[in-house]
């Protein structure tokens, strides 16, 4: 049954993916530490939050409580669907949620939906669910079609239409940053009165730095320097260019260094991108120095920040970038690629470097430099742990409810309004 004792109750759309799932393979990253993080503070705050998701597996229960006052309600919507064939059941996807919400008599005070899929069904809830609706686009199609990696698929003209319908209509549009919100204002002619940037954070008591020796401890490793990736093994993520950048380092007198390789496949067609860098290690001669360790539980990665030298990202392209934050709150130095997420996270120079282009020898040149002096790094390191310390989901969660606080004031007085004229 909903909670009473809720001073707020916010219907979160969640479809694609679940906050509960583990992370690091299929979609499953940044946007469900996003819902699972915000879920939890809210509880916090006495804000309730009914959380709908699709059931993907048998076992995954009815309804499964995340919080106090946090829900998450599996309902049928196709399994084991790509995401585009998923737009088909976005329909009766919606009928299910209005379904369970009349079923319990719930009443809730706004829909706040994540990514295009779920947007497309809150324009279909927004009517008669929820006074008000907020949406996060996470990534955004035409960005992403903006700055392609070789052979990756572009995203398809059903994604960014249903994203521009969607930049039209939600009540308020929650940019990760400023270029996100001038992309939605400027290629998705949103009006820039509705859209409001919050980045997300990152839990600073979970990612701490941690005594190096120790950390390699506990993940099993000796003494010989590491580099990390960790994400969602796609195309976009870029991560044959560190891979080949590792080659060149070991050409260079690096050949203590390993590369390991955190996630699985983010599956979106029958390539395996976990196979295809396999095979890239293996043609640059470095397969024995890459290791791919597949998913790990989010609360063990801070021993995985904390044991490596750099964290390299050389992602094409980022909506904000929560591995390089993760990092740096463990006080180490993020290598990434120059794009706009990765750049309100990583200051250049200052906590570790941003690349201008994909090219693994400038990869390769600025690792180097970080592998070569042990002080710089530790120095980046500690200036990351600074800027990373002004990021935390407490204040996301503040500042999204603020902004919810006014769209509930403004859907209450166009309430009244309508009475008066009735
Ligand atoms: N992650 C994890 N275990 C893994 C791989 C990834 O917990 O094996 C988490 C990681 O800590 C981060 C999220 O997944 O919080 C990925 O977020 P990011 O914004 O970097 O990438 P996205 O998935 O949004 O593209």
């Amino acid at each position: 049954m909903p909670s009473d004792r809720a001073a707020r109750r916010i219907a979160v759309v969640s479809m694609h993916t679940s906050p509960t799932a583990s992370l690091g393979h299929n979609a499953n990253g940044g946007l469900n530490v996003y819902v699972h993080e915000v879920a939890t503070a809210f509880s916090d705050r006495g804000i309730a939050t009914d959380i709908f998701t699709r059931r993907q597996s048998p076992d995954d229960p009815t309804v499964e409580r995340l919080a106090d006052l946090s829900r998450v309600i599996y309902l049928p919507a196709g399994r084991g669907l790509d995401k585009y064939t998923l737009f088909n059941e976005v329909p009766a996807f919606a009928r299910r949620i209005a379904g369970f919400a009349e079923h319990e008599g719930a009443v809730y005070d706004l829909l706040f939906s994540h990514y295009w899929l779920s947007g497309e069904v809150a324009c279909i809830l927004r009517p008669r669910l929820a006074g008000s609706w907020a949406h996060v686009a996470h990534t955004l199609g035409l960005v992403k079609n903006r700055s392609l990696a070789q052979g990756a698929r572009p995203e398809p003209a059903l994604r960014i239409r249903v994203e521009g319908e969607i930049a039209q209509q939600a009540d308020v549009l929650i940019a990760s940053t400023e270029e996100e919100s001038s992309d939605l204002v400027n290629q998705y002619r949103a009006d820039p009165e509705r859209v409001f940037v919050i980045p997300p954070g990152v839990d600073l008591s979970m990612f701490q730095p941690i005594d190096r020796a120790e950390a390699r401890r506990k993940i099993g490793y000796g003494p010989g320097r590491l580099l990390l990736f960790v994400g969602r093994l796609e195309r976009l993520k870029g991560v044959e260019v560190a891979i080949r950048a590792l080659a060149l380092l070991r050409d260079r007198n690096h050949d203590d260094v390993r590369l390991l390789v955190l996630g699985e496949d983010s599956k979106d067609g029958d390539e395996s991108e976990t196979d295809r860098l396999k095979a890239v290690a293996s043609a640059a001669g470095v397969r024995d120095r890459v290791d791919f360790l597949g998913s790990v539980a989010h609360h063990e990665l801070p021993y995985f920040y904390s044991a490596a030298e750099v964290t390299v990202m050389p992602s094409y392209s980022e909506s904000f970038g929560l591995v390089g934050l993760e990092a740096q709150a463990c006080a180490r130095p993020v290598v990434g690629s120059d794009v706009t997420g990765l750049r309100s996270v990583v200051r250049d120079e200052v906590s570790g470097y941003l690349v201008p282009s994909h090219d693994p020898a400038a990869y390769a040149e600025r690792i180097g430099r970080l592998l070569d002096d042990p002080e710089l790094a530790q120095q980046m390191g500690r200036r990351g742990r600074l800027l990373a310390q002004r990021f935390s989901w407490t204040r996301t969660a503040d500042r999204l409810q603020v902004l919810f606080e006014r769209l509930a004031e403004r859907a209450q007085l166009r309430v009244h309004a309508t009475a008066r004229h009735e």
